[in-house]
């Protein structure tokens, strides 16, 4: 039989079935119901964080954080270039205009051309930042924990105090992770910032089929998103409403399935880690090939694997893609720069550098958290001797 090994899939062997089956039996699959607060409950906790509002997906999870943060037209979002669009569509639902910033070696968010742009390219009267280019307030700036890396938070948070801006943590991958270095020692990925999402989506290390959350350890915050995620009604019987809602609340269906997965999350945590080890001491021999390394400052969560191709290698980034592909290998190069997506061309780039380059030479490989040592050790096998076309 062909292999068939695909990048991330996910992995329903624990309590999956009964959770969701008890949600029909009891006939609860609606935006109401028992699982719902529990697995909001099973997350705050396992965070460490104040309180949480499941929503629909982590898009959406990200729309609600802007809108309780009071991003809306004439403001200015700083957003990395390298990321899902979903980090920064939102943005855009508000009416604000994203800045798009650099990335370093962890592929997160450069701190330090952050401040740059924030020193130079903007001027600071004491209570708002405006940049020189557009005379615009840049009100907030939504961070990414990318592939399960958390971001420089130590120095973010700095700068945030120092230039007032609003911290969303784009927590969507790096559930789980958390710090362990710095000031922030013990803080998970989302608890940092004012508001942290997740994401359930299919691919996430836990999924609800879709779905997203919202952290924050302000109780006004949450209170404001669940209210909008419910479509702001502000009367059950007579449906007053009192602004513009949302129909963006999480159901009890995807929650059973969430609460499930929330059970496994360490394991899963620890077989992606021994994969992950497993690759990168294997693919450390085959000259031109690496695999990039989690920061040392965190505990990650090994979501999603970057592997490193260098011109010694004898395939090119698409070579080696259409290759693993040919041996029933699922991999991917990562999204195209967001700062070079239609809609976002009129966008302000500032220094774009490393993105560039680590877009041209990262392939994710395949991670899911029920991928078998021989699967690992195939795609090892297969790197090894490229079969030249
Ligand atoms: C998955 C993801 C999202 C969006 O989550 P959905 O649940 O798919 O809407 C946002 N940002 C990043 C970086 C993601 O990887």
């Amino acid at each position: 039989m062909k292999k068939c090994i695909p990048l991330s899939v996910p992995n329903l062997k624990g309590n999956e079935l009964e959770y969701v089956t008890k949600a029909v039996e009891d006939e609860w699959v609606s935006s109401g119901g028992p699982y719902i607060t529990a697995f909001e409950k099973g997350i705050t906790e396992y965070v460490g964080a104040q309180g949480a509002v499941a929503c629909q997906s982590g898009t959406a999870g990200l729309h609600l954080a802007m809108i309780v943060s009071g991003i809306g037209a004439g403001d200015e979002v700083i957003v990395p270039a390298l990321t899902f669009i979903a980090t920064v569509n939102p943005v855009k639902y508000t009416g604000a205009e994203p800045i798009f910033m650099d990335c370093d070696d962890s592929l997160c968010m450069d701190m330090s051309k952050v401040e740059q742009f924030c020193a130079e390219g903007c001027k600071f009267n004491g209570e708002k930042l405006i940049n020189n280019r557009t005379e615009k307030q840049v009100k907030a700036i939504v961070v990414v924990h990318l592939f399960g890396n958390i971001a420089d938070m130590d120095k973010l948070m700095e700068i945030a105090d120092k230039y007032n801006l609003i911290v969303i943590e784009d927590s969507t991958e790096a559930l789980g992770s958390y710090v362990t270095k710095g000031k922030y020692t013990g803080k998970f990925a989302g608890t940092i910032g004012k508001i942290g999402v997740y994401s359930f989506n299919g691919n996430k290390i836990l999924t609800t089929g879709g779905g997203g959350m919202i952290v924050s350890d302000d109780e006004a915050i949450l209170r404001r998103a669940r209210h909008l995620s419910t479509q702001a009604k502000s009367d059950e019987l007579y449906y007053i409403h009192d602004e513009i809602g949302y129909n963006y609340r999480m159901t009890n269906l995807q929650a059973a399935l969430g609460l499930a997965q929330l059970e496994q999350l360490e394991n899963f945590i620890k077989t992606k880690k021994e994969n992950y080890y497993l690759y990168k001491e294997r693919i450390s021999k085959i000259p031109g090939l690496s695999i990039l390394n989690f920061k040392d400052e965190n505990r990650t969560n090994f979501w999603f694997y970057s592997l490193k191709c260098e011109e010694e290698y004898v395939l090119n980034r698409d070579e080696i893609i259409q290759y693993l592909s040919s041996k029933g290998i699922q991999s991917r190069p990562i999204w195209g720069l967001i700062s070079e997506q239609k809609g976002y061309l009129n966008n302000q780039a500032y220094k774009i550098e490393k993105a560039k380059y680590y877009l041209k030479h990262i392939v994710n490989i395949p991670c899911s958290s029920n991928l078998t040592k021989e699967d690992v050790l195939y795609v090892v096998e297969c790197l090894t001797n490229p079969e030249l076309k």
